[in-house]
């Protein structure tokens, strides 16, 4: 269980990548994951992230088509 320094880093990093990812980052290149909400090496071996299928789109982005 990570402490409570951690989890504030790790969600400021989540909130960095966001933010990143918007300004046209590629996904790939997040440290943290969307998906699990932790560090994106604890997570590499996902098979959501190791299928090829589910490996784009880590994120639901507000503007995909969700737009009413
Ligand atoms: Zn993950």
């Amino acid at each position: 269980m990570p402490d409570k320094a951690t989890h504030r880093e790790l969600a400021a990093a989540i909130e960095r990548d966001n933010a990143r990812e918007d300004a046209g980052m590629h996904g790939d290149d997040r440290v943290t994951c969307w998906t699990h909400q932790t560090w994106a090496r604890d997570c590499a071996d996902d098979p959501i992230h190791t299928h090829p299928s589910a490996h784009h789109r880590l994120r639901p982005h507000p503007s995909d088509g969700t737009r009413a």
